[in-house]
Order: structure tokens, then C-alpha cells, then sequence
């Protein structure tokens, strides 16, 4: 294992790198705090592209029922459905995102 502050490698695990003095622990914490945003804003741009997908798909639907190619029964039914997996989507990664704020605010608070 090295210091991720001055690159030294520790030869044991300690809360302290012997050469500069940095706290492992703290560095460790704050790694893993910037992972969890970085899945967060995956997360997140994930649900932006299913929501510009499916948006697109029921305008799609709305469009063709309107030229009369699918009967308006079919269209609106696909319509309802994709608007309810649309919202059970957006409620998933408000979820998921709400969890994982609450996740990184209690690991970035220093324990001691
Ligand atoms: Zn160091």
C-alpha cells in the first residue's frame, strides 16, 4: 500500500503515513465519498437518457394513432404503460439518489 498523499509505501496499516503525516483514514473516506457521487451522477444520467427514450416512445405512439397505422386502444394503452415505467423509473433514481446523499453525508463526517 502507498500514501495517496506523497506516494510512500506503508509498510504496515496505520492511520498516519510515516513520512508526511497524512491520515489514512481521512483520505480513505473522502475516495470512497467521491466514488458513491461519481455512481450517483451515473445514476442520474442514466435516468435522463430512459426518460428521453421513453418520452420519445410515447410520442411515437401519439403520433402513429394519429396517422391511424395502430388502432387508438393499442396507443393508448402502450401510452399508459410507458408513462407508468416512466414514473416508476424517475421515483427508482430519486430513491436511489436520496440514499445516497444520506450515504455520503454520514461517511464524510470524521468519526473522532
Ligand atoms: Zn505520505
Amino acid at each position: 500500500m502507498y500514501c495517496p498523499s506523497c506516494s510512500f509505501q506503508l509498510t504496515q496499516s496505520s492511520s498516519y503515513c510515516n513520512r508526511c503525516g497524512a491520515n489514512l483514514n481521512l483520505i480513505g473516506t473522502l475516495t470512497s465519498s467521491h466514488r458513491n457521487r461519481r455512481t450517483l451522477m451515473l445514476w442520474l444520467w442514466v435516468g435522463v437518457a430512459a426518460n428521453v427514450v421513453i418520452l420519445g416512445m410515447i410520442l411515437g405512439s401519439l403520433v402513429l394513432m394519429k396517422d391511424g397505422t395502430i388502432a387508438g386502444r393499442l396507443g393508448t394503452a402502450f401510452a399508459i404503460l410507458a408513462s407508468l415505467s416512466l414514473l416508476l423509473i424517475d421515483g427508482l433514481i430519486v430513491w436511489r439518489a436520496l440514499s445516497g446523499t444520506r450515504d455520503i453525508n454520514k461517511r464524510a463526517l470524521p468519526v473522532n
